[in-house]
């Protein structure tokens, strides 16, 4: 996936022009994502859509302090009592082709009065892109998510339900396209007609493994982009009897599911338009620029923290091991897929396309709006400070001894989500940037599903993840 220099992302989709008016809906949704990266939200009738446009849907603050499994965490502020509103950006209306009749848009969690609640997740992201702005810079991302197509099917002796996968096909095989091809055509007409741009679409690794990648966009539009993304995935298969996840490690003896974060900065002219690609430097010899290299110092400087937010499920972990191409060492490196930041080449006469920053330790399992809003914090903390990131590292990091390791800065990544949340709590800059309450309720989540799943063995843990994400 490459970022462009020619900025067509900044224009709406024509698809997304056409996509809906409120008149074609009895029902419309308003979804966010929660702090257990779970996808929510409630729904109105048409009647009553333009009184709620404006007001929002009444909603309890205790839903901030649910975890994945439902299970409600004591947070101060986040109790039986009190409301928020959750309230639409009216810019995100779409029709769901997955669910005849209804719509949806992207919503904020707002205090009553209309002004932004202190946990809501799309603000966070909204802080980071103005914190970003403020420095001169506008950001372009891509989710770049994997997911496995199978069927949910019971286990004869009782345990928790299987993902048992659609096909056993080779990465990038013809046997993998055609096995999957009336899905995935479905998909990539659901997710185009959202507005949602599909770029690529390949049968991955994994029994099953499918990657459809989405276009870049701003960086609220990629978040928003990736929540559509996410529940157009389920939807689609759910209508035809079929199952899809994109948990990280659905079925645990076979490739985990990434969604790869890509970003590249462009410079904001007179604090609007976008500028002249910021990461781009044609004399470099990876073509990547001082501000990249400061970005990517930034995002290895706060790497173990971020993971809390980008590999946000206890199933993340089981993911990221070494040698599975989803990184698992603090390292960069040109075009190197075990590095936890891959800087990419720009496409050799793709007037279009522009070097870009991949995070690879980012998964389905987070709320893509924390993830992105602190991968922006982290990178921006690094452009400030002007950090060095030390040597490219252009070999597995695997292969390397210790001492050779060391040289080079590389750090094993967090190997469970409570050694990443440990690290978080440790960062002062990731939790000042989260503020008091959305921290407190994140950490108290997260604790949470740690401990349950300590209960459990990996079988009742993986089903758990892919009935939800
Ligand atoms: N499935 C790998 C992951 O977990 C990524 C493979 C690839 O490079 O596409 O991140
Ligand atoms: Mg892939």
């Amino acid at each position: 996936m490459t970022l462009p220099a020619d900025h067509d992302e900044a224009q709406p989709s024509p698809l997304r022009q056409v996509a809906a008016s409120p008149d074609d809906f009895r029902l419309v949704r308003f979804l966010y994502a929660d702090h257990g990266g779970v996808i929510r939200g409630k729904s109105v009738a048409r009647e009553f859509l333009p009184e709620r446009l404006a007001s929002g849907i009444g909603h309890t603050v205790a839903m901030m302090a649910m975890s994945m499994l439902d299970s409600l965490q004591p947070v101060a502020g986040m109790g039986p009592v009190g409301e928020v509103r959750i309230k639409p950006d009216q810019d995100t209306l779409v029709a769901l082709p997955y669910a005849p009749g209804a719509g949806a848009m992207v919503a904020d969690l707002v205090q009553q009065d209309g002004t932004p609640w202190a946990a809501c997740a799309r603000t966070f992201l909204k802080q980071a892109i103005a914190e970003l702005a403020s420095q001169g810079y506008a950001m372009s991302a891509a989710f770049e998510p994997e997911f496995t197509l199978g069927s949910r099917v019971a286990d004869p002796e009782g345990g928790p339900d299987r993902l048992v996968p659609a096909d056993d096909s080779l990465c990038y095989s013809g046997t993998g396209f055609l096995q999957a091809h009336d899905y995935v055509m479905e998909l990539v007409d659901a997710l185009n007609d959202q507005g949602l741009r599909v770029e690529h679409y390949y049968p991955e690794l994994g029994h099953g493994q499918q990657e459809v990648s989405i276009r870049h966009a701003p960086a609220l539009r990629a978040a928003d982009n990736h929540l559509l993304y996410r529940e157009t995935v389920r939807g689609v298969a759910l209508r035809r009897g079929q199952w899809a996840s994109l948990a990280p490690k659905p079925i645990q003896d076979q490739a985990g599911n990434g969604a790869h974060l890509h970003m590249s900065l462009t410079e904001l002219v007179d604090g609007e338009s976008a500028g002249p690609p910021a990461f781009a430097d044609p004399t470099d010899r990876y073509g990547l620029s001082a501000t990249g290299y400061h970005f990517i110092g930034g995002l290895l400087a706060h790497l173990p923290a971020l993971l809390a937010l980008t590999a946000g499920s206890v199933n993340s972990y089981r993911r990221l091991q070494p040698q599975f191409w989803s990184s698992a060492y603090t390292v960069y490196g040109m075009d190197n897929r075990e590095a936890a930041v891959r800087i990419c080449s720009a496409l050799h006469g793709d007037a279009s396309s522009s070097v870009n920053l991949e995070l690879k330790p980012s998964d389905s399992s987070a709320n893509p709006y924390l993830a992105l809003g602190a991968a922006i914090y982290a990178g921006l903390d690094g452009i400030r400070l002007k950090l060095d990131p030390g040597p490219a590292v252009n070999v597995d990091p695997a292969t390397l001894d210790v001492a050779q390791r060391a040289d080079v800065g590389a750090r094993r990544l967090p190997e469970s989500l409570g050694a990443a949340l440990d690290a978080l709590q440790a960062d002062p800059l990731l939790m000042d940037a989260l503020g008091s309450l959305r921290s407190t309720a994140y950490l108290a989540v997260k604790r949470s599903e740690i401990a349950a799943f300590a209960e459990h063995d990996a079988a009742w843990e993986c089903f758990q993840h892919f009935i939800r994400f």
